[in-house]
């Protein structure tokens, strides 16, 4: 048994690095319930190992594990999802309607990546995305429950962030797994008394502000004591992070609208992120120093001046 993997169990929920570019960037979610599992998100196909070890440890295997929900169809979320299906032979996907068809068939999905990032890239992280059988499918309308043992699991949908993205509520530990709509909060970016520091993510191409709002507050007032975004690990006192949030995406907004008529609109909106986002943790009291900080962020600066950009572009 691995102390420092158990030490991230609560109530049966476990939090998996999938190493997936870096240390804490991407979580596997595994919640334990009797003899079963179910899986949150899959990273890409080489964090497989460390969800099979995690498993191990707790006495179970790969016939075990009877749900993988996806949180939605981003990569860094579903691009392993073929090859855990086919790891796992009795598991059922559980995706948003808007996302199924992706992952029965995923070369569009493949395409759109590799038209971004290239093909070397994309084979060396995600290799070939495997289909997955139509058969195995559980489309995740809003408010679907679904049992596994006694512990009942509620999706609902929870656009802003992608129009096919579900969060993912688990009644028995009071958490929800909130995929990208509820902020990012790598566990480096803390202050001196250990608060997280917490920002929006506005990834292409379906940012809507409106949404984001909407689906915070559905988190907010649903009174879990925890919840858990993809990217990284539990944090609790939702209320004051969903305020936090609030405020920083009608920051984004306005950062957005400021640089209306800018030549390179996302490099412009780029710019003024990176200077926010650190004025923002600097006032937090964050224990990076910019260099540091830039290290940890700067990629979702970029990812989320692009999202700004195209919202702009279509509003
Ligand atoms: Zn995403």
């Amino acid at each position: 048994m691995n102390d420092e993997k158990m030490l991230e169990n609560n109530k049966g929920i476990y939090t998996i690095d999938a190493h997936y570019v870096r240390d804490n960037l991407a979580a596997v979610y595994l919640i334990h319930e009797g003899n079963e599992a179910a899986i949150v998100e899959t990273a890409n196909l080489h964090s497989l190992p460390y969800v099979e070890s995690m498993l191990a440890d707790i006495g179970l295997d790969e016939n075990s594990v009877k749900y993988i929900f996806l949180t939605h169809i981003h990569l860094d979320h579903a691009g392993g999802a073929g090859a855990y299906m086919a790891k796992f032979p009795h598991a059922k996907l559980v995706v948003h309607p808007r996302g199924a068809r992706h992952m029965v068939d995923p070369s569009v999905l493949e395409q759109s990546v590799i038209g971004v990032y290239g093909e070397e890239f994309v084979a060396k992280m995600y290799g070939k995305l495997q289909p997955i059988d139509q058969e195995r499918l559980i489309i995740a309308s809003d408010e679907l429950e679904v049992m596994l043992g006694q512990r009942k699991i509620i999706c609902r949908h929870t656009p802003g962030h992608a129009n096919h993205h579900i969060a993912i509520f688990d009644t028995k530990a009071n958490a929800v797994f909130t995929g990208d709509v509820f902020g990012v909060c790598y566990p480096e970016l803390v202050n001196a008394d250990g608060e997280r520091f917490i920002f929006p993510t506005t990834t292409p191409v379906n940012f809507n502000p409106e949404l984001m709002h909407q689906s915070i507050d559905l988190i907010r007032d649903s009174g879990v004591d925890v919840f858990y975004p993809t990217h990284f690990g539990g944090v609790t006192d939702v209320v004051h992070y969903a305020a936090i949030l609030h405020a920083m995406v009608d920051d984004f907004v306005e950062i957005t609208n400021s640089c209306k008529g800018e030549s390179d609109l996302t490099a412009a909106i780029c710019r003024k992120l990176d200077g926010y986002m650190w004025q923002k943790a600097s006032d937090f009291g964050i224990i990076l120093d910019r260099q540091a900080f830039q290290r940890s962020v700067g990629v979702d600066n970029q990812i989320s001046a692009q999202g700004l950009a195209h919202w702009l572009s279509c509003s």
